[in-house]
């Protein structure tokens, strides 16, 4: 198959904008699909501070290097989780960010939740309340924290995050089978800063998985390649699997599904509760949003043990 752009063979085969790229007219579109993702929904204004998470993973460090290449200046954070169940799941992680932000001479932060809090994310896990006890509901809750926390408290005012369109996908499909309302209200590839949370933005969700993926290839992006142990199994994965099924029947239907859900948002016609209030309370501790009063959930997760 040939590139649309020029003679030479292609490397992908974009099924859903009928786009076959040769290396060099890939990387081309990736970087003008990025900018404008970042243009239609007004991520960033000039005088941003940004702070991207990263966790050495294809989609994080990609990001990173695209929005080097556009002219922005990110600054990265990675989270040492403490996750090396069946391997060195964190400490590769850590090592493939390190050796990418070196190469380029990005700053790097690092934030080691064991040694902040006393414990890692596993041992958190032990002592999480019945209907928190899944591996990535406290992951989740810890980075979610940790990530507000720490850009709010750096002088950063956004914080960008690696999220693709598999991803948001998984994510809408979760929350749209339950109707979790408040959940669906806060899907947005912008979210504007609301007093104590950072604005968050993730400029790769117009991307499939396998075009962040053949991006970090092509441009050879040292990534970690291994999945966290915890996500085996995990419904996210379950609800990918079913929606890439989906997606080789009719190509496409991934991005029409969540792009539609966005644009109907936009256009005011699915009016979530929450997309108008979310921030109810201060938590007694950390200051932080919570939506119910005293502690927050991460407070109540770390304070739990004692
Ligand atoms: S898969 Fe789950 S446990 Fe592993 S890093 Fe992601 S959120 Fe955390
Ligand atoms: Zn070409
Ligand atoms: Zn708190």
């Amino acid at each position: 198959m040939k590139c649309r752009k020029c003679t030479i063979s292609a490397v992908i085969n974009l099924r859903q904008h009928r786009l076959a790229l040769c290396r060099e007219h890939f990387n081309e579109w990736f970087l003008g699909h990025c900018a404008s993702t970042i243009r239609k929904y007004g991520m960033i204004s000039p005088g941003d501070r940004m702070l991207i998470a990263v966790s050495g993973g294809k989609d994080s460090l990609g990001l990173w290097d695209v929005l080097t290449r556009l002219g922005y200046q990110v600054e990265g954070l990675t989270i040492q989780l403490g996750i090396d169940e069946g391997g060195q799941y964190s400490a590769k992680s850590l090592e493939c960010t390190h050796k990418f932000a070196k190469d380029r001479g990005l700053i790097l932060h690092e934030l080691n939740i064991q040694q902040e809090y006393g414990e890692s994310v596993p041992q958190m896990l032990q002592h999480a309340r019945a209907g928190e006890d899944k591996p990535c509901s406290v992951c989740g809750l810890v980075k979610r924290h940790e990530l507000n926390r720490y850009t709010m408290a750096n002088g950063f005012n956004v914080l960008v995050t690696g999220h693709n369109l598999d991803d948001e996908a998984a994510v809408l499909f979760t929350n749209s089978l339950i109707w979790n309302t408040s959940q669906l209200g806060r899907q947005l590839p912008v979210m504007e800063d609301r007093g104590e949370f950072a604005k968050r933005i993730k400029p790769f969700v117009r991307f499939y998985e396998r075009e962040t993926t053949a991006y970090a290839l092509l441009n050879h992006i040292d990534y970690i390649e291994e999945e966290c142990p915890f996500s085996t199994g995990s419904r996210t994965n379950h609800y990918k699997t079913i929606l890439n099924g989906m997606e080789d029947e009719h190509p496409g239907l991934k991005y029409r599904y969540y792009l539609s859900f966005i644009e109907n948002k936009k256009a005011g016609l699915l009016n979530f509760a929450e997309d108008r209030q979310y921030v109810e309370y201060l938590c007694d501790q950390c200051g932080q949003p919570t939506n119910q009063p005293g502690l927050c959930a991460f407070c109540r997760l770390v304070g739990r043990k004692i």
